[in-house]
């Protein structure tokens, strides 16, 4: 008997252990959530940006903090997109730098968490 799983692609892949399937789930529904949540943020911030109208005395932001905060949103979605592709991909969970895996903890903090800690305190960034 062989181990080795024949794909209708041809392609021959690991048999996936139940419990990664789970924690994957788990980080796609944390990454869906998130996603939700900033896509929501964003809108806000894009609304108070084009309205002036906006009372910003009672927000207490002002537009240019508006425009960095959209950023960073924005930089943080597409980080999210791009971990919710390694999960379709099979890659989740590893560094896309060197193909180390990232450990649990880093992405229990942080799921779309792209590098390893060794790679991510490299000082060079590619962002
Ligand atoms: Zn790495």
């Amino acid at each position: 008997m062989t181990r080795t799983n024949n794909l209708a692609d041809g392609q021959e892949r690991l048999v996936i252990p139940p419990a990664r399937i789970a924690a994957e789930r788990a980080y796609r529904v944390q990454l869906m959530t998130q996603r939700g949540r900033l896509k929501q943020l964003c809108a806000e911030l894009q609304n108070m940006r084009s309205d002036d109208s906006v009372r910003l005395d009672a927000s207490k932001i002002t537009h240019l903090e508006a425009a960095a905060q959209l950023e960073n949103i924005e930089a943080r979605l597409d980080s999210i997109d791009l971990a919710l592709s390694r999960l379709r991909e099979g890659q989740f969970g590893l560094c896309v730098e060197c193909g180390n895996e990232i450990p649990t903890e880093r992405l229990e903090a942080r799921p779309d968490a792209s590098l390893c800690v060794p790679c991510c305190q490299q000082p060079r960034r590619s962002r």
